[in-house]
């Protein structure tokens, strides 16, 4: 079957192929963007298989960079875009589950397809637009199928990663996850122990935001994967609840950590989200949602709360509360935010120094202690931002608090 017209991004990348191909080797674009194309979805990456090896791939192209050289890729710079090429492989080993012992260069793009996780990954194009389905992978991408390249059993045990991509991938295309396939994730979830809390992060995070996020969540509860994540062990309720509030759809990885957090209430929120290994950022964003988040649900946040919040956290936490049935107010958010008489503490008429100068006590906590009360009363328009009334001001303050007598 030819693929006709090719999109746009292959076209880009056909010059890549034609130069592999006229140097005496095969290539194809593989895998997601084979998949995404046929699905008329926005291609992100145009990922190509060959049999040439990365060095001689490295002969070909004046412009290349080591992506892994020993397991086969490398990336090919070409007319300002990145192709990842990756030597046909198959892999053998897998003693912990999760990487191959062994990665074998081989000639053949049979056995690379059939080493890919799904069968409508392990779809390839070649440069005359002829698509190469070895494991029915269009009709299963037809029928809205996710199933696995052979046995499942095996392919699972190969790598454990490849069950929780599953249930992404059923996120993402609202795709059902073929009998025999659910039947081994549910029957090996237990084998997702032997992988990289990093790894799963990013399937989940992609669960999460998916198009689909409530059909690919009661697949991870269904399939039981949930028990080997990171403090999710006993969430079955809390996310069967989360799965009842959950909109279409997450648009933002710290709006999912908040509501997944607002239903499964870890004990230590912090140490949760550490053991997700997420970024200190992400971490501090997270419980910055949290924290204004039963406010918000009573009403519009005040004056000093979206001061503190920032307006691109408060635009989150608008999403956030859309969970609970609650409209985002995102005019009347972003009104009420250039309302504010300053955005941040650099725009305060004062600063320590002023303070230092302006009244004869030495460095203190009175100094933060003032610098704080100031930004309270300017935020909330009672005090106006001008040096000299908010030293005025302050006097009378540390006066009535005997700091200054
Ligand atoms: P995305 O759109 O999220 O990038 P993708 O299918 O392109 O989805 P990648 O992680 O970029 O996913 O992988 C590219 C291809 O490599 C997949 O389509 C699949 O053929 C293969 N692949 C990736 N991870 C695995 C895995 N764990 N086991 C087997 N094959 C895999
Ligand atoms: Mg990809």
């Amino acid at each position: 079957m030819k693929l006709e017209p090719l999109s746009p991004e292959f076209i880009k990348a056909l010059p890549v192929l034609q130069t592999i191909q006229e140097a005496g080797f095969e290539a194809y674009f593989v895998g997601g963007c084979v998949r995404d194309f046929l699905l008329k979805q926005p291609i992100h990456d145009v990922d190509i298989a060959t049999s040439a090896t990365p060095y001689e791939i490295a002969t070909l192209f004046p412009k290349t960079f080591d992506l892994g050289i020993q397991h086969g890729t490398i990336a090919v710079l070409l007319n300002h875009e990145t192709y990842e090429i990756t030597t046909f492989r198959t892999e053998s080993g897998y003693q912990d589950f999760r990487r191959p012992d062994k990665v074998e260069f081989v000639r053949s793009l049979k056995e690379d397809l059939k080493r890919r996780d799904f069968t409508m990954n392990a779809l390839a194009v070649s440069y005359d637009g002829t698509l190469v389905d070895l494991f029915s992978g269009l009709a299963d991408l037809k029928q809205g199928l996710i199933r696995a390249v052979g046995n499942p059993h095996e392919r699972f045990f190969e790598d454990a990663l490849r069950m929780m991509r599953g249930v992404r991938f059923a996120s993402q295309l609202g795709f059902e996850i073929e009998g025999e396939t659910f039947a081994a994730i549910k029957e090996h979830h237990q084998l997702l122990e032997n992988i990289a809390v990093e790894r799963i992060r990013v399937e989940f995070e992609k669960l999460l935001l998916g198009q689909h996020a409530a059909f690919g969540l009661s697949a991870f509860i269904a399939s039981e994967l949930y028990r080997y994540t990171p403090g999710l062990t006993t969430a079955a309720q809390p996310l069967e609840e989360l799965l009842r509030h959950l909109q279409p759809t997450i648009t933002d990885e710290t709006v999912a950590w908040s509501l997944l957090l607002a239903f499964v209430a870890p004990q230590e929120p912090r140490k949760f989200l550490q053991s997700w290994k997420l970024s200190n950022q992400r971490i501090k964003e997270v419980q910055l949602l949290l924290h204004y988040l039963p406010q918000r649900q009573q009403g519009l946040l005040p004056p000093l709360a979206l001061y503190h919040l920032g307006l691109p956290l408060a635009v989150k936490l608008e999403e956030l509360i859309s969970h609970w049935g609650l409209t985002p107010e995102i005019f009347k958010l972003t009104q009420d935010y250039q309302g504010l008489p300053i955005k941040n503490r650099q725009s305060l008429a004062i600063n320590g120094g002023d303070l230092l100068a302006a009244f004869p006590l030495g460095a203190g906590p009175w100094i933060a202690e003032s610098l704080q009360l100031a930004e309270e009363k300017v935020v909330t328009a009672l005090w106006l931002n001008e040096k000299d009334y908010l030293l005025q001001h302050l006097e009378e303050e540390l006066r009535w608090k005997k700091i200054l007598s």
